[in-house]
């Protein structure tokens, strides 16, 4: 919703997020405007184009973690663009802390690789590469086209450096904590880096502060944020750990049928303990092929808002899904649903329904297993 598709690369869809032409406005001012009296149009223009091409590095950047992640078994679905950069989503996370060292080491490698590149092209058109990498930094208002390889080269330089600050979730991050987890278990490793990188942010947004820099300040923000959310994506990974989607879902789930009016849904959500529907053709039993779409209490709610209650549930509902297998792990289910901004799947087993697992299912077995881990007989298949 919040993304488009720009193209599609060996099954990964690259994506732009909505916010992402806030970065280009941003270029064309700083460079509009950087050592200069008046808003210089021509300086805007290279502002925009370099940056362009800065963000196809990126492209190449999360490529790279891509397609060692790839590799290595864990496939990535999507990459999407932000302001601040790309991010690669995968459906699992990777096991061992060598493949996340890898995973995690790729991209920056990349950087420092397109660089090189950028360097030597220079060098051999007769550029003074020397002068031009110290520019951004020495006379960055006094920049022009003359510059761009110079340029090109320095700010890949500088992607490779930034990524590398040990700080999730930056590359680094992901690189101290798969270094720490050789010697000490994931959990504590996890932490220790989530700490480092929340430090580092306190250190940061404080210089930003100091010194009046308001993007060093947003990056803190992003740093310090992104280091809560990995750190509590670990322990819920943790107390998720071999569990599977056989030990929580809901058997028997209540069907609704695309030609019933989204009043029926709602009146089933008060006679009910079900909040969401698989909608199915036929008898309402969703046997194979029958299941056509994913109605949630969210989809429920926002129709009601916006339609009449006598509108057809096919007009509302959701015909693109994620489904689950019984011996799907939970933890990797439940960031699918997350990605999908979905609170319930289907439930499948050899193309038949057998009920949903909803993110409340989710919920009471975490919260059970954090209080009972011997609750359920987890899978060793871990
Ligand atoms: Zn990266």
């Amino acid at each position: 919703m919040t993304s488009l598709r720009v193209f599609r690369l060996r099954g990964i869809d690259v994506k732009i997020h909505i916010t992402f032409p806030l970065i280009l406005i941003w270029a064309a001012y700083v460079f509009g405007t950087t050592g200069r009296e008046e808003f210089s149009v021509a300086g805007a223009t290279f502002g925009v184009v370099v940056t362009l091409i800065l963000f196809i590095c990126v492209v190449i950047h999360e490529l790279a973690h891509s397609l060692a992640a790839g590799r290595m078994g864990y496939p990535v679905r999507e990459i999407v663009l932000l302001p601040l950069g790309g991010v690669a989503q995968m459906d699992k996370l990777p096991e061992k802390p060598w493949q996340e060292l890898v995973m995690a080491i790729a991209g920056p490698l990349s950087n420092v690789v397109i660089g090189t590149v950028f360097l030597l092209v220079g060098l051999a058109a007769g550029i003074d590469m020397r002068a031009g990498l110290l520019k951004p930094l020495v006379d960055p208002g006094g920049l022009g086209w003359a510059d761009t390889l110079p340029y090109l080269a320095f700010t890949n330089f500088a992607l490779a450096a930034f990524n590398l600050i040990p700080a999730f979730p930056m590359d680094g991050g992901r690189v101290l904590r798969a270094l720490m987890a050789t010697v000490m278990p994931y959990a504590r490793a996890t932490s220790i880096a989530v700490a480092i990188g929340q430090g580092l942010a306190w250190l940061l947004g404080l210089g930003g502060l100091l010194s009046g820099n308001f993007i060093w300040v947003l990056i803190a923000v992003f740093i310090f944020a992104g280091a809560a959310q990995e750190g509590r994506m670990i322990r819920v990974k943790n107390a998720l750990r071999g569990l599977l989607v056989r030990h929580a879902f809901s058997h028997r789930a209540l069907a609704v049928s695309p030609g019933d009016p989204i009043s029926r849904a709602a009146d089933l959500t008060f006679e009910s303990f079900q909040a969401d529907f698989p909608v199915c053709t036929g008898d309402l039993t969703c046997e194979r092929g029958n299941i056509v779409g994913m109605l949630t209490y969210a989809d429920i709610l926002r129709a009601l808002r916006q339609r009449s209650p006598d509108t057809p549930i096919r007009d509302v509902m959701r015909s693109e899904f994620p489904t689950a297998g019984l011996d799907d792990e939970l933890f990797d289910v439940q960031r699918q649903m997350t990605e999908a901004g979905l609170d319930a799947v289907p439930v499948m087993d050899n193309g038949e329904f057998l009920g949903l697992l909803t993110r409340r299912d989710i919920n009471e077995v975490y919260q059970m297993m954090s209080v009972s881990p011997e609750l359920i007989q987890r899978s060793q298949a871990t």
